[in-house]
């Protein structure tokens, strides 16, 4: 072939190759824009920090701690406890979807802390906590609002930050040992301490996974359905981890961080190109955007903060996505009170609104199901005391009910669903 021809077929295929890749996203069995469905993912839920209570800061400064960009309302977010998780629930479970089924929460767990107490570093698991973050009744709740249907606990992460980098950058500074030893979470850098960081080793990374998995496993009865990484900061050798243990969907993708990227366009050119390649080569990975923003309490303006996701959620169905809404844990629990109730006022008034839309109202889903219903049709949604069934297509579909993972009780089920219905199957029925 003469040199010019050769020249041209490797740019047709360069060209094909670009577009193929620059067009792949995903696929779905379902359609979104009828479907009107919301997912909610809110991160940091189960961290042990930043602080246990305004009244660990007396004698301590910001400044001493330096952990790097940190909003400011953020330095008194801390764990939630049991009225926090109580009264979000109540929240949660007065707005219906038009399906019946209550609205629900993915709280994002961070599953392990490490405290400074008496001199030496321990490691706490869920759903043991540090003495200073002690929570009474907190689990009780989380357990009444899972059997309610408004609570579905996904992964986080196992420490949120790297923990060797924690323990290293107190040593030996009176201040930083000081308040380590009341709980503060914060250290000098922790902002850029991200847990997944491309420092760490990936056998390291892989027991450290292994480990939070078995956590999460016993302290929820159930394996997650969707993960999303501390500071949104990960690489390729994490999602094939990810994949590896069975956990495929990815949130917030396009929030990703790459800490080795370079700054700048080319960084941001990069940044695209290995999305879309993942995309284009991982078919069974699912990654879900979040396309709408509720962060009422990080805004001067909580209620415009309230209108503009309302807003977001209907585009989403437009352009014929399911709206994946935002909000992280700060707006819930709080160590000053006024904030968790600016947050819930919030999140109130965002599902009061997307309730009430003349265009009719939305179905609340989870991750797991939003995965499923694109890639197969149909989707179950395991939870305590009940599961839930979907069909999202036009025709008629059968889906398979697992046994009982313990081995007693349930056996394996086939069930005939009808199109676009969704069925909620108390566990005892199903036995
Ligand atoms: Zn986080």
């Amino acid at each position: 072939m003469p040199p010019v021809r050769r020249l041209a077929w490797v740019l047709v295929a360069l060209l094909v190759g670009a577009a193929a890749l620059l067009s792949a996203g995903p696929s779905s069995l379902v359609d979104w824009r009828a479907m009107r469905a919301i997912a909610i993912e809110s991160d940091d839920w189960g961290l042990c920090g930043f602080v246990p209570s305004v009244t660990a800061w007396e004698g301590l400064r910001h400044e001493d701690l330096s952990p790097g960009r940190f909003p400011a309302v953020y330095w008194n977010s801390t764990l939630e406890d049991s009225a926090a998780v109580a009264s979000l629930a109540a929240v949660l479970q007065s707005h219906r979807g038009r399906d019946g089924l209550p609205a629900v929460l993915q709280p994002n767990y961070i599953v392990s802390s490490q405290a400074y107490e008496d001199g030496v570093w321990r490691r706490h698991d869920l759903p043991d906590l540090p003495r200073a973050y002690a929570r009474p009744g907190m689990w009780r709740a989380v357990g009444d609002a899972a059997r309610a249907g408004v609570w579905h606990p996904e992964f986080h992460g196992a420490w949120h930050y790297d923990p060797r980098l924690q323990r290293q950058a107190i040593a030996d500074a009176p201040q930083l040992v000081a308040a380590a030893a009341r709980g503060i979470m914060l250290f000098p850098g922790s902002e850029a301490a991200r847990e997944l960081g491309p420092w760490r080793s990936t056998p390291q990374l892989a027991a450290e996974l292994d480990t939070a998995l078995a956590v999460f496993g016993r302290a929820f009865g159930r394996a997650p359905g969707s993960i999303i990484a501390p500071d949104y900061t990960w690489d390729g050798r994490v999602e094939a981890l990810w994949q590896s243990r069975e956990l495929a969907v990815i949130q917030a993708k396009r929030e990703q961080r790459h800490p080795d990227y370079p700054s700048g366009l080319a960084g941001r050119v990069l940044k695209v190109l290995e999305r879309q390649w993942a995309r284009a080569a991982h078919p069974r990975r699912t990654y879900l955007e979040r396309n709408c923003r509720l962060e009422p309490v990080q805004s001067p303006d909580p209620r415009e903060v309230v209108a503009a996701c309302v807003r977001d959620t209907e585009r989403a169905w437009r352009r014929g996505e399911p709206a994946i809404v935002e909000s992280h844990r700060v707006n819930f629990a709080h160590a000053d009170r006024s904030f968790e109730e600016a947050g819930r006022d919030g999140l109130a008034g965002y599902l009061a609104g997307a309730t009430t839309l003349p265009s009719g109202p939305p179905v609340f889903l989870v991750d797991a199901e939003v995965a499923a219903l694109a890639g197969r049709g149909t989707s179950l949604r395991a939870g305590p005391g009940a599961w839930v069934a979907r069909n999202g297509t036009h025709a008629r579909r059968v889906a398979w009910l697992p046994p009982a993972e313990d081995g007693v009780g349930r056996m394996a089920t086939l069930l005939l669903l009808d199109s676009g219905c969704a069925r909620r199957l108390d566990v005892h029925d199903a036995r």
